[in-house]
């Protein structure tokens, strides 16, 4: 569907650089959606730009380590 398109844009896989050949392959153990290519039949995992940000505000929390 072309607003699925526009609302989840895939990814090129990181290990034929395709675009073409990309589905979901459900999530990885840090919550970073996965993606399995079947060009090369390999999975990887890409992070959203909605994952990255929580990270920053996370990192930016005092931690009680330090
Ligand atoms: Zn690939």
């Amino acid at each position: 569907m072309l607003f699925d398109k526009l609302f989840n844009p895939m990814p090129p896989c990181r290990h034929c650089s395709k675009t073409g050949n990309i589905k979901r392959h459900g999530r990885g153990t840090a919550g970073y959606q996965r993606y399995f290519c079947t060009s090369c039949s390999r999975t990887f995992q890409t992070k959203y730009i909605y994952n990255i940000a929580n990270k920053q505000n996370a990192m930016s929390a005092p931690s009680p380590q330090q």
